[in-house]
């Protein structure tokens, strides 16, 4: 029987990144409190919700986004007061950003906020993502719009080889049929940068028959450790610049050795 895996696009770029970092979180499920969260994600977290909340407002206040920001940080998550003050400094500033420029607000029709979104079962492997936004935009458009609180902006190209793009494309597919044109757009908060990516349904296909060779690589790897094979050797670990940000450093075997 074909081992079901399921998708997102953080748990693709987890598993090109580093085969053995995907093991530790979707195998090993190593608990919350055994990873290290970066302070960024804690920020970008707290002014995501935000945002979401904002994106229904009728009206967009100031007063309104700080009152949200103050009922939605958390504090007590960074490593002291100075590190906690910075991060709602960097917090504030993001929001107060995208209030002089709102985007995702106030046009076209919202379809959908944070909503999970699932494909159907395909060959063994399901699809998900949880977009910030869908909207049926001014020109008549699908748009999916995913707010980035990061400073780093990538370029076009580098956007449409992001699994994310892909998969938000295919699910808005799945889920709003019809529409003549999908549109993902990366919303970056730090510059107003708003980054449209699209793609082919032909493209969306070549898409689907890439992450079903992952989901298979995957499913190799299971086999492997199920056969006794040591995790870390399943799952190939790919160390690299990036083991100093990794969630799973304090567990990954890897880094004990
Ligand atoms: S610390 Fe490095 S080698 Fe270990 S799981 Fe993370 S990315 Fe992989």
């Amino acid at each position: 029987m074909t081992v079901k895996i399921n998708l997102s696009p953080s748990s693709v770029k987890t598993w090109l990144g580093c085969p053995y970092a995907y093991a530790l979180d979707k195998v090993v499920k190593v608990p919350r409190w055994r990873r290290v969260i970066a302070p960024y994600m804690h920020t970008g977290r707290a002014v995501h919700t935000v945002v979401e909340h904002l994106s229904q407002a009728p009206e967009l206040t100031a007063e309104d986004a700080m009152r949200e920001l103050d009922a939605t940080f958390a504090w007590n998550v960074y490593a002291d007061r100075l590190e906690a003050e910075a991060a709602y400094e960097i917090a504030r500033r993001r929001l107060s950003d995208w209030l002089a420029a709102p985007y995702g607000w106030g046009e076209g029709r919202i379809l959908a906020i944070e909503k999970m979104l699932r494909s159907p079962v395909r060959e063994g492997l399901v699809l998900w993502g949880k977009p910030d936004l869908v909207r049926e935009a001014a020109d008549g458009a699908l748009e999916v719009v995913d707010h980035k609180s990061g400073q780093v902006i990538p370029s076009l190209e580098q956007l449409r080889q992001d699994p994310q793009a892909t998969i938000y494309r295919i699910l808005a597919a799945m889920h709003w049929p019809n529409y003549q044109e999908y549109r993902i757009s990366f919303s970056y908060l730090a510059t107003s940068e708003v980054i449209p990516v699209t793609c082919t349904d032909e493209e969306a296909e070549t898409w689907w028959d890439y992450f079903l060779e992952i989901a298979e690589k995957i499913r190799r790897s299971l086999r492997r450790a199920e056969s006794d094979l040591p995790l870390d050797e399943a799952f190939e670990p790919h160390p690299s610049e990036h083991c100093a940000y990794c969630t799973f450093r304090k567990v990954c075997a890897f880094q004990e050795r």
